[in-house]
């Protein structure tokens, strides 16, 4: 897993309740089935979400599952939230109404995206809440310690509505919706290429290299210029028309509720 979500900068509690993630969690929560009584957040980060709820769904009883003892460390709600993993969640079968896995399945690593999503069927009753970065172009950053390129948010993969549609084996698709506002560009096969030229690629500072754990946070790196390596920095006027020109706007996320299947 990412050094990134060991970091106390990581869990700053503004980065995760600010603009559109504040819409994201109403949306999210308006859509949790009224049958509900216990909720369960794999991959609950700082218990954002769960605070959320605790505000305005007094009835659900929560419970909270991370996997990054620095999550655990700047825990922001009072539910629980036990350390664990998503493909080995050590809890009994269908033991939640609903287990909800918010902006965590795009960070799994092949080794454990089909056995995560299997704990996430196994542990929950009737419903799974899940909740995706929409259609996501994802372009990479240059480490400016080693420069080796990676996604900035440790996203491995993307989703689309296909994908989400069978993402379960004994849950179907009930609802899905796109929401939030971003900004995303045109040229179909080559706005990769145009994003990686024309886009943002300054080294976020919540950032950790996951070859060479440089952070640009640590202070203890001799770092000549990240200025030597990335590339094509253009002047910000020059960004402003193109993006103007170039770029339309678009959802940022889906969120899909699912149901168990019947029985036969
Ligand atoms: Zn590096």
């Amino acid at each position: 897993m990412n050094e990134s979500f060991e970091k106390d900068i990581t869990w700053n509690s503004a980065i995760y309740l600010h603009g559109d993630e504040q819409e994201r969690f109403e949306e999210t929560v308006k859509i949790i089935p009224q049958d509900c009584s216990s909720l369960l957040d794999v991959g609950a980060g700082n218990g954002a979400f769960l605070n959320f709820i605790e505000k305005t769904k007094l009835n659900i009883q929560t419970k909270g599952v991370e996997y990054s003892i620095g999550g655990i460390r700047n825990k922001v709600c009072q539910s629980e939230i036990i350390q664990g993993s998503i493909h080995d969640l050590k809890l009994a079968n269908q033991s939640f109404d609903c287990v909800a896995a918010l902006e965590v399945i795009e960070h799994l690593p092949v080794s454990i995206y089909e056995k995560g999503l299997t704990e996430l069927e196994r542990v929950a009753k009737n419903y799974i809440l899940i909740s995706v970065p929409y259609k996501e172009n994802r372009v990479n950053v240059t480490c400016p310690n080693c420069a080796c390129s990676f996604n900035p948010n440790t996203h491995v993969r993307s989703f689309d509505e296909m994908k989400l549609k069978n993402l379960f084996i004994d849950f179907e698709l009930e609802s899905l919706q796109a929401l939030g506002n971003k900004r995303e560009m045109y040229f179909g096969k080559y706005r990769r290429l145009a994003k990686s030229l024309f886009g943002d690629k300054r080294f976020p500072a919540h950032c950790v290299c996951p070859l060479c754990f440089y952070s640009k946070n640590d202070g203890n790196h001799n770092v000549k210029s990240e200025n030597s390596i990335t590339k094509m920095t253009s002047p910000k006027t020059y960004i402003k028309i193109i993006k103007k020109i170039f770029f339309y706007n678009s959802p940022r996320w889906f969120i899909a509720i699912y149901k168990r299947k019947k029985q036969l």
